[in-house]
């Protein structure tokens, strides 16, 4: 019998199954900017992005790319004698840098020992072939894994206007597309309660994934930070936040939608410590994990269970007849 835990599809299984072993990410902190704060794909930034750009738990990027990764492999290597690896670069748009920098940056990662998989997160409107062939290029024998991470957030593109995300749906499935014709896995990361979604909207973001095969996905409740245009909408009592019971639903009903195949790499996210107005409704993160793991065991819910509208559902009945 499935127990909460078992009914998706864990990361850390994965990995375990695809590296025979428990494997790190070592976050890697890059000074960067974000076309959607210097006016090349928008002012501002979106509406809920804190200055560091979703980079707090890295170290300083005052520090080197080899630097950062080796304090944290030390630190993996001391508390769990790990000796696997994905650099994981995580901080604003890492493939918003010139070439010349972008390939810097990557070669520093890809020489390091243990390294299995270098994780790279960016924008849909930022991935461009010519970086996409030099990582090819890079790794022609295979040496390790490369995933490309997308800010998606939501696939409604009404939302995505809300929310100033400076690109629409089209450059997610656009980026997609040629992330998949080099070979190469794509991540999505998603919020499934921002203010102008319904579930309706969950539903979908589990459908288009599903559809373009989307390998893995990153869910995170919406936060709210004190001093960004989120956060002033918030204190002026502007939006609501769906409460924890209904986000709970929300995610579960996600899943079931979700092709079995792609991998949660996160159910539930944190937000800084400093300055935060919301975030997991005032609760541990791992308590609304929990609570999603008991609702899908109690309804029987289980990923993929209502994923069974691809591959031209309609005709389906007459190849059974046939
Ligand atoms: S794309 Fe990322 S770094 Fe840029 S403004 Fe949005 S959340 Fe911040």
């Amino acid at each position: 019998m499935k127990t909460g835990t078992t009914r998706y599809n864990q990361y850390s299984t994965h990995l375990v199954q695809r590296y025979g072993e428990k494997v790190y990410k070592l976050p890697v902190n890059l000074p960067g900017t974000c076309p959607n704060r210097d006016g090349r794909a928008g002012w501002g930034g979106c509406i809920f992005c804190d200055e560091e750009g979703s980079g707090f738990d890295c170290l300083p990027n005052t520090y080197g790319v080899k630097e950062q990764i080796a304090k944290n492999k030390a630190y993996f290597q001391k508390r769990f004698k790990a000796k696997k690896f994905i650099v994981y670069f995580q901080a604003f748009t890492n493939t918003y840098l010139p070439l010349n920098s972008f390939k810097d940056n990557i070669n520093q990662a890809a020489g390091e020992e243990g390294v299995v998989g270098i994780s790279i997160s960016t924008r849909p409107d930022c991935v461009n072939d010519r970086y996409l062939d030099f990582l090819s290029e890079l790794n022609e024998e295979k040496k390790f894994d490369i995933n490309i991470e997308l800010g998606l957030q939501t696939v409604n593109y009404h939302t995505l206007a809300k929310i100033n995300r400076g690109h629409g749906l089209a450059e997610f499935i656009d980026a997609v597309l040629r992330i998949k014709k080099h070979g190469f896995e794509t991540c999505a990361h998603l919020i499934l309660n921002l203010p102008w979604d319904t579930c309706e909207d969950a539903v979908e973001n589990a459908r288009i994934l599903s559809a373009l095969g989307v390998e893995y996905v990153k869910l995170h409740s919406l936060y709210v930070v004190k001093g960004t245009p989120l956060g002033d909408l918030y204190e002026r009592g502007e939006i609501e936040i769906i409460s924890m019971k209904e986000y709970v639903e929300r995610v579960c009903t996600f899943l079931t939608y979700l092709d079995p195949a792609v991998v949660i790499q996160r159910l539930v996210g944190k937000g800084p410590r400093e300055s935060l107005l919301f975030s997991n409704w005032g609760v541990s993160w791992w308590l609304v994990k929990q609570e999603i793991e008991n609702y899908l065991e109690k309804h029987d819910l289980y990923q993929g269970k209502n994923f069974d509208y691809l591959n031209g559902k309609a005709v389906r009945d007459y190849i059974q007849e046939e």
